[in-house]
């Protein structure tokens, strides 16, 4: 038996909720979120069987990843990496090249610790429930639930962004903190969490969608105190603007790439175009001109062809490396972008 706090997990079997009143109403907002899940949710690759290692695998890509980018990037790891124990025994770098492109690298060296403790001590079986979950590298409380509830049906909610601003809208307040989670185990069905907690996230990420949600199509349309989008109290998010300037050489079919540092604190160890010294490029003209955001930076990027290697930042870590290489190499999200936009990967 799981620890989990003993108020949420009572109150989830009780099926007692604060937004939804009473069990009754509870009981036909399941029924009804559940049959329209059952018709409605979209066909993705992890949701073929309810091996644990694929739902991980899905978990954490999908973590600041939609899912339409995500889909291609899990079938092509899935083929190269078909099991924990192949996972374990990978050398780091080929799982950085097959993250390469998704971003936020730290969920692939986190992935690749977790199933080198999952072989060794563990003998590549899952922990069955949210708290041991807990205790790998990389998986916190909403990858251990939805884990444990979509692969071993323990029944325990899960709250991700999708779900918080379903249960606000139906609540028709704001709801925060440990309290959204006690919410979502109340609402929670406890015979079929896996499915109710998919199900949860789906309405929010097709139908209680930011901004304008399609309340016509809404399976529990009757159940909400909202029935529209909630007035945020929250300010909308400034990006940071910045320019950077990249330089592009090539000669018989290589390009010059640079590794940034191990101990960097933003993508170490992966390969990027040399990045060139503020302004220093004088007259020469840019190949490409694109937009890439990170977080709250909104970056023009500029890349440059031929030019003086003077000017170019750290080019003693750099490498001629063979165009057919480079799909193997742990390439920045940003030069994969670049590469690709110039039909070069
Ligand atoms: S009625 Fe509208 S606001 Fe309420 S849960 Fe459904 S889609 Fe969201």
């Amino acid at each position: 038996m799981h620890t989990m706090r003993k108020s949420a997990y009572k109150s989830g079997v009780a099926g007692k909720s604060n937004a939804l009143k009473s069990a009754a109403r509870a009981r036909r907002f399941r029924r009804r979120l559940l049959a329209w899940y059952y018709a409605h949710k979209r066909d993705l690759p992890w949701r073929e069987n309810r091996d644990p290692y694929r739902i991980w695998l899905s978990e954490i890509m999908l973590q600041q990843t939609r899912v339409a980018a995500v889909v291609g990037y899990y079938a092509k790891f899935l083929q190269r990496f078909p099991s924990v124990e192949k996972l374990a025994a990978a050398r780091e770098e080929s799982v950085l090249a097959a993250w390469s492109g998704l971003g936020y690298y730290r969920r692939a060296r986190m992935l690749h610790a977790a199933a080198k403790v999952l072989v060794k001590a563990h003998g590549g079986i899952f922990p069955n429930t949210s708290e041991d979950l807990k205790k790998l590298p990389g998986i916190g409380r909403y990858t251990a639930a939805a884990i444990a509830s979509i692969a071993f049906a323990q029944p325990v909610a899960v709250v991700d962004g999708n779900v918080e601003r379903v249960l606000q809208r139906i609540a028709g307040r704001e709801i925060s903190g440990e309290h959204l989670w006690e919410e979502a185990q109340a609402i929670l069905d406890p015979s079929q969490p896996g499915e109710f907690n998919q199900a949860m996230m789906e309405l929010g990420a097709t139908v209680c969608v930011p901004g304008q949600p399609l309340c016509h199509s809404c399976p529990v349309h009757s159940s909400c105190a909202t029935r529209g989008p909630r007035q945020s109290a929250g300010k909308a998010l400034r990006l940071r603007k910045r320019e950077i300037s990249y330089m592009l050489r090539r000669k018989s079919g290589s390009f010059f790439l640079v590794q940034r540092a191990k101990n960097a604190k933003l993508m170490p160890g992966m390969w990027e175009l040399p990045e060139l010294a503020d302004k220093q490029f004088g007259k020469s003209k840019a190949l490409l001109v694109l937009r890439h955001s990170i977080t709250v930076t909104d970056y023009r990027v500029k890349v440059v062809e031929d030019i003086t290697p003077e000017v170019v930042l750290n080019p003693s870590t750099g490498k001629w490396i063979q165009e057919g290489r480079l799909a193997q190499l742990p390439l920045t999200g940003l030069t994969r972008k670049i590469l690709r936009s110039l039909k070069m990967l």
